[in-house]
């Protein structure tokens, strides 16, 4: 299988990239993404030939089909890594929530976050390819909080490869800056910046576009690589577990093999989404993948719209920090796919100019055949949180939180839904305890003890051990003196 672009090719790169290539280096021409050539088609047979198999059967068995350069004995091994989640027979739960919405459960990893679900055998792999290639690796990111706890869980003390994680300082939750400063593998470095999250993101772009770090980098002869969403090596992964939400709804008899569902996804940069939307393409069956998000509703926008319009917006503060996102990285592979590369480059290239485009509204029309979406506030997403604990006995999270209202408003009765989660509720604990019984929490810790005993849940161990831990990343600096210590590092 090979990886074409998304905005054609310039003379400067290859035409066609194995998978080790769009993931060592997943910038395409003129700043494209890489999206595989072809997609196998999965179709009945092989939904009904995993109706009894386990998570990773069925996992190993789709990612053959797609043909990559990967050793099969190092998928084994990547797909293993599943077994470090709460339950290794099953580690995507799916829980009914109500008559006709189920919550596949993408949160049970070692972080608490569905990062872990590609982000953990990503890890296992880009470390095995830098090991053949006898290459080092520095992966940097700038975190606002869950991507930066499982990146540094998954290359934790593994060869070859290096990470520098930023994140702002007093920006992030407690339970998010502990899983972070307790990390204490030798390959890890988390920097604390005064500043935001926008600071960080702004720093790591200054690193990316400085020659003195790369020639410094050289020196040490260390490569740079990026784990964020846009890389290709996370997005098979998150193609799995919408293959395995469905496959549970059949076993479960809540629907007939190929009945059709709802996909419903808390959407940030896109990558849950776009996941979503490849399993459609390879046969899945489903109705429409709705797209949920919070007052950063640009892809609300775009969805009934056809506009995408950063002229006037600016990244609101929310309660679902992560999906605070208004540049939404993996919905170019979707215009690629729907109108190819010329068209993708224009569009591409007027929201880098313009801030701004528009499909045609044949384009529209076409969007709309695969997606909707809606959009919920803070004070409503609360409301979904109370009265879902309160009517269904289900605890979520403010992510999960926004699903809810595009099911009132996005969804055909008769057609049963999956709601994706993305969190745990111990990782934004003062949000959901402030919606559950009113009272205002600074610290999680407090938090936590109080949904614990309203829920009558508790804490998970991994949570509660972290307000104990001795913390090993102390480093908080000003953003100037960021490539300073990362070459320290290095
Ligand atoms: C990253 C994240 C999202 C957004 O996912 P995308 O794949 O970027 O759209 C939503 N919820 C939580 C909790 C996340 O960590």
């Amino acid at each position: 299988m090979q990886f074409i672009q998304t905005r054609g090719e310039d003379a400067n790169k290859k035409e066609k990239v194995s998978f080790s290539e769009a993931i060592l280096d997943p910038i395409a021409s003129y700043g494209g993404l890489y999206v595989p050539e072809t997609f196998p088609t999965l179709g009945r047979d092989f939904l009904e030939k995993h109706l009894k198999s386990d998570y990773k059967t069925m996992a190993l068995d789709m990612l053959d089909r797609f043909e990559i350069d990967i050793d099969k004995e190092v998928l084994r091994e990547a797909i293993d890594l599943y077994d470090r989640f709460d339950d290794p027979n099953n580690p995507v739960p799916v829980v009914k929530v109500k008559e006709d919405l189920y919550v596949s459960e993408l949160y049970h990893g070692p972080t608490r976050a569905f990062k872990d679900m590609a982000l953990q055998p990503f890890g296992a792999i880009l470390s095995d390819i830098a090991q053949k290639r006898g290459e080092n690796y520095l992966i940097l990111a700038a975190t606002s909080g869950d991507t930066g706890p499982a990146a540094l869980e998954t290359f934790k003390d593994r060869a070859n490869v290096k990470v520098a994680c930023m994140y702002p300082e007093g920006g992030t939750s407690d339970v998010q800056r502990l899983q972070m400063v307790t990390e204490d593998g030798k390959n890890l470095k988390v920097i604390g910046i005064k500043g935001v999250f926008d600071d960080a993101q702004t720093a790591l772009k200054r690193l990316l576009a400085s020659n003195r770090f790369k020639e410094a980098l050289k020196e040490k002869e260390t490569k740079l690589s990026a784990a964020n969403s846009v890389n290709f090596g996370r997005i098979i992964f998150q193609i799995i577990y919408h293959i395995h939400s469905y496959l549970e709804l059949v076993r479960k008899g809540a629907v007939a093999m190929g009945e059709k569902v709802y996909l419903n996804v808390p959407s940030g940069n896109f990558g849950n989404a776009l996941g979503g939307y490849y399993a459609w393409k390879m046969g899945l069956p489903v109705e429409k993948i709705i797209i949920s998000s919070n007052k950063n509703n640009i892809l609300t926008q775009l969805i009934k719209e056809g506009r995408y319009d950063l002229r006037n917006n600016r990244v609101i503060p929310t309660t679902s920090p992560a999906m605070d996102i208004l540049k939404s990285s993996n919905v170019e592979r979707v215009l690629f796919d729907l109108f190819g590369a010329k068209r993708t480059k224009e569009l591409m290239e007027s929201l880098e100019k313009e801030h701004f485009y528009e499909l045609t509204s044949d384009e529209l029309a076409k969007l709309q055949e695969c997606f909707n979406a809606d959009w919920c506030d803070d004070e409503e997403g609360k409301r979904y949180i109370k009265e879902t604990f309160e009517k269904e006995k289900y605890l979520m999270d403010p992510h999960t939180a926004t699903c809810f209202k595009s099911y009132e408003t996005c969804t055909k009765e008769g057609i049963k839904s999956i709601v994706y989660s993305t969190a745990e509720w111990t990782k934004f604990s003062p949000v959901i305890a402030n919606a559950l019984t009113g009272e205002v929490d600074t610290r999680d810790i407090d938090a936590l003890r109080s949904i614990s005993k309203v829920a009558g849940l508790p804490i998970p161990p991994m949570i509660e051990a972290l307000f104990t831990k001795p913390i090993v990343q102390n480093t908080v600096i000003e953003k100037e003196e960021i490539e300073e210590e990362i070459l320290k590092f290095i």
